[in-house]
């Protein structure tokens, strides 16, 4: 059996020197802005499973060098403490391996926003986002799409395996016990959450109520298996935005994460940012352009980022909570436009297996601002999208 494995960096790239409006710069190259007080450079690595892009305005190199490594730190950090599922040194696993204890699992106060935020993007979108599809996923094998090659056999799961997995899923079965709010879970008796658990004394103390403000308790049933990858890289966002916020000498930026983009500041000679949005059809071109000005995050989710080809079915990665598969849409790409970086990550996938219709309506209920790729290269968009969006005119 023949594979075909494929990543949508090209496109990534593409999109990121349409923001920047310079040349393809390498690692730490200086982009040369003669006559103004603030130059940009250029600096590109792999940090959460994707290539990540930034363009530093700053008033020197070694300041935008030192921004640079910070964002590179706290992304890799990002992942290796907190949301990645398969390092058994973050949260997320270890929240994942408590599933069915019944004792539940502290969540620190980032993760708990985390998570709440999914539990109501999971019911605004009538179950169409769902962050507890991890036994799913895992089946898949959605991550080795991204780095392998065709080599790999690959076999879509079988159908009572997918309905096994499937069986393990749902938000309605994931419970969050804030310790404010008095909902009583299940009895806490002796600390004996996964060893390791550094937020194991603040939610023992929950019944007690006098634990640290803003955490909640997490109860997994037995199976479940929590995946952020629909959340994780707008996670990550809004963490790049407190750090560019802290970093007074840095004046204006573009980071760009696979297919998510932050834009912050302004350019020092007044234009806009102009964020390029992929084209299904043709990843290497642009339906068009978004010109933005000053900080906004832009997501996209889409069915060709990440798929793969077998005797003939594509199968890509963003799955059906009712039926475990690829979401059957007529939608090729989703991009939302909004200030919140985790929301437009969730909304973008949301809303691929939404549609246009319910899509519209769920990201106008969050202020966000949405375009939709059709199969048919038709584009629909939000009424407020079309303040920011030109439609590139020499599409086919
Ligand atoms: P990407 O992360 O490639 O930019 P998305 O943000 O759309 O794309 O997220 C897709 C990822 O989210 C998948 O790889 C999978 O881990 C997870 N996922 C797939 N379907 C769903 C869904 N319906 N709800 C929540 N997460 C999902
Ligand atoms: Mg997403």
């Amino acid at each position: 059996m023949k594979l075909f494995f494929r990543t949508a960096i090209c496109c990534i790239i593409m999109t990121v020197i349409l923001c920047c409006g310079c040349g393809d710069a390498g690692p730490g190259e200086r982009t040369d802005r003669a006559g103004q007080n603030t130059a940009s450079w250029q600096y590109m690595d792999t940090a959460m499973g994707t290539v990540v892009q930034q363009t530093i305005y700053a008033k020197d190199q070694e300041t935008a060098e030192d921004f640079s490594r910070q964002a590179f730190d706290l992304l890799s950090r990002l992942e290796s403490e907190e949301i990645s599922w398969r390092l058994d040194t973050s949260e997320v696993y270890r929240a994942n391996a408590s599933a069915g204890s019944g004792e539940g699992f502290g969540l620190s106060e980032d993760l708990s926003g985390l998570l709440e935020a999914c539990k109501e993007l999971w019911e605004r979108s009538d179950g169409a986002f769902d962050a507890t599809l991890g036994a799913v996923t895992r089946l898949w094998n959605i991550d080795s799409w991204a780095v392998e090659e065709d080599t790999e056999e690959f076999a879509p799961p079988a159908e009572g395996e997918l309905e096994r997995a499937l069986s393990t899923c749902g938000s309605q079965r994931m419970r969050l016990v804030w310790e404010e709010s008095g909902e009583s879970g299940p009895k806490l008796g002796t600390d004996s959450v996964t060893e390791g658990d550094s937020a194991a004394a603040a939610s023992a103390s929950l019944q007690e109520g006098n634990g640290q403000a803003g955490r909640c308790r997490l109860y997994l049933p037995e199976g479940m298996q929590l995946d952020l990858g629909a959340v994780g890289k707008g996670f990550a966002m809004e963490r790049l935005l407190g750090l560019l916020e802290d970093s007074s000498d840095v004046t204006a930026a573009v980071i760009s994460l696979g297919g998510s983009i932050l834009t912050y500041g302004s350019k020092p000679d007044g234009g806009p940012w102009r964020v390029g949005i992929v084209d299904p059809f043709d990843t290497s071109g642009s339906v068009g352009t978004l010109t933005l000005e000053g900080q906004w995050c832009v997501s996209t989710s889409g069915d060709y980022e990440r798929y793969v080809e077998a005797d003939g079915v594509r199968y890509h990665h963003i799955l059906d909570p009712k039926t475990g598969m690829p979401a059957v849409s007529d939608v090729r790409g989703v991009t939302i436009l909004m200030k919140d970086g985790l929301l437009s990550d969730g909304l973008s996938t949301a809303c691929y297996i939404l549609g246009p219709e319910k899509g519209m309506d769920l990201a106008g209920q969050y202020g966000a601002e949405a375009l939709f790729v059709m199969a048919d290269g038709r584009i629909e968009m939000s009424e407020g999208m079309e303040a920011y969006f030109m439609e590139n005119e020499n599409r086919r």
